[in-house]
């Protein structure tokens, strides 16, 4: 019956000129395959292989964006992952245009309604507080809710005497909701002092793209700064920037290479070497603790 149904959907269409002709290539399954970002790569990688190497393109070392979850799960001691302040959510309060609405597909498609998923693991044995930027969800823009669970996260480490992970990635401040969002800059940025006075470690990571106001507060204030390859990070974007300034940017411009020689960050790590990077500095930081 249902074969039948969709024969005459397919007639119908052909018909109305709805449907290119000959419709999908036969025996070209989409999702399969992913083409390498890196322009000078190009490579074609099979969708498994990719996930497999924590999408990172196994021909140039690219790295591709990766969610929050795939993440988390690529750092931490496999099943020592507790999420906290999983419901915190962000609400429209400002009657932005369009926004309630953005929220509210993103809130029902998600299994953590923010742009930052937030708890405890372990990272070669030793407890951290850890903070997950996701960049799909809204650019990963700083609203009121992630910064109060980014704050919370900073809180946590330092109640629980842990050390303090952050992977950044995001457009910068949530514009949707104006001052509420620039707020979290200063509200996380005191909440680290507190930390740094508990003489509890931060080590922050900056991942692809790392921007605006995150940039401006505390993805740049770790103990320990590192990036993975290739990522841009930055302030205002250089578009941005060639307009106001009138300049020609250098070359190489924001990325995390052109960073790590001016000293702006301290290691650029893979991410394949990033979870046992990270638990071997934890281990120096904490070891006369
Ligand atoms: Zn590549």
């Amino acid at each position: 019956m249902k074969k039948t149904g969709e024969k005459r959907v397919f007639k119908r269409r052909a018909v109305a000129g709805t449907s290119r002709r000959g419709g999908r290539k036969a025996g070209i399954p989409e999702g399969l395959w992913t083409k390498c970002e890196s322009e000078a790569c190009g490579q074609v990688i099979f969708n498994q292989q990719l996930e497999e190497n924590l999408r990172v393109c196994p021909a140039c070392g690219h790295h591709f964006p990766l969610g929050a979850r795939a993440r988390i799960a690529a750092l931490v001691d496999e099943g020592t992952f507790e999420e906290c302040d999983r419901g915190l959510r962000a609400v429209d309060s400002l009657g932005f245009p369009n926004y309630a609405d953005r929220l509210g597909v993103e809130h029902g498609r998600r299994e953590t309604p923010e742009a930052v998923v937030c708890g405890t693991g372990s990272m070669g044995g030793v407890r951290v507080s850890l903070a997950v930027m996701d960049f799909t969800f809204l650019g990963g823009s700083m609203g009121a809710a992630t910064g109060e669970k980014i704050a919370r996260a900073v809180a946590r480490a330092e109640s629980g005497g842990r050390a303090l992970v952050i992977v950044s990635a995001s457009g910068g401040a949530r514009m949707h909701e104006g001052c509420f969002s620039l707020m979290q800059m200063a509200k996380i940025s005191g909440e680290l002092q507190r930390l740094a006075e508990a003489r509890l470690p931060y080590i922050s990571v900056l991942t692809h793209p790392t921007t605006g106001g995150v940039t401006a507060s505390f993805a740049t204030l770790g103990d320990l700064i590192i990036a993975e390859p290739g990522a841009m990070i930055g302030f205002a974007g250089p578009r941005v920037i060639r307009e106001t300034t009138h300049q020609e940017l250098p070359e190489g411009f924001q990325t995390a290479e052109f960073l790590l020689e001016r000293g702006l960050i301290d290691r650029i790590v893979s991410r394949r070497e990033m979870r046992d990077t990270i638990a071997r500095f934890l281990g120096y930081l904490l070891g006369g603790a």
